[in-house]
């Protein structure tokens, strides 16, 4: 086989591996945020839970502190009980009190209802939380696989371009400039196989005295409509 051609050839696999894993190492990000998604999920929505119990903490703190002042207010009323002098102001006074009193027991009630909520709330925050352990814990043990992944790959791709190196050192620097040409401008493919006297680069059919001479792999071939360096494998 002519020596370039050759060289070609085994730079042109070279070159697909190292796209290859370019392309492998491009996806990472990728893969990682997808990888995200449940975690970054669950992280929402117990934070949403957590929101919600703290408002409803609050919400109960606040009917608590209105109990409270009713309370001192009846308080109050009661010491100056003594000063009631007619059955007129004792009626109006019980009145008062029973008031306050009713108000008492529908903010009592508010907080019972309220309390239920925060039950329910706690419980599904447990759940949550340790739904998010289990996510969380999924997506660092994906983000390290990644990681060493991404190691690998960079590691593959050095030992692919000082392959590539010794093989550029031996290609005739017009041929390499046009392969790198070629390489740039058809989607990383500058060197293709030719089988049943068609280019499967760009599926031309290439004219059988040439496909013949292809054959032989011994002179270098372009295709005459993508221009891409033929050679020819034996099936
Ligand atoms: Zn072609």
């Amino acid at each position: 086989m002519n020596e370039q051609l050759k060289l070609l050839i085994e730079l042109q696999e070279i070159d697909t591996t190292i796209l290859s894993v370019a392309d492998k190492i491009e996806s990472l990000p990728g893969k990682l945020e997808q990888y995200k998604a449940p975690f970054k999920e669950s992280s929402n929505a117990f934070q949403k839970l957590k929101t919600q119990l703290e408002a409803l903490n609050k919400n109960k703190k606040n009917k608590e502190l209105e109990a409270e002042e009713i309370q001192e207010k009846v308080n109050k009323l009661k010491t100056r009980s003594k000063e009631i002098k007619t059955n007129k102001e004792y009626e109006a006074f019980l009145k008062e009190i029973e008031g306050y009193e009713k108000e008492k027991f529908r903010i009592e009630d508010e907080i019972l209802s309220i309390m239920e909520n925060i039950e329910a709330f706690t419980k599904n925050l447990q759940k949550e939380e340790v739904k998010l352990m289990k996510t969380e814990d999924d997506f660092k043990q994906q983000e390290k696989a990644v990681d060493e992944d991404k190691a690998k790959l960079h590691a593959e791709m050095e030992t692919y371009k000082t392959k590539r190196k010794e093989f550029v050192a031996q290609v005739n620097s017009d041929i390499y400039e046009q392969y790198m040409n070629l390489l740039k401008r058809s989607g990383g493919l500058a060197v293709v196989q030719t089988r049943n006297e068609i280019c499967l680069g760009c599926n031309t059919n290439i004219p059988p005295q040439q496909y013949n001479d292809i054959k032989k792999n011994e002179s270098m071939f372009n295709c005459y409509f993508c221009k891409r360096f033929l050679y020819y494998k034996e099936q």
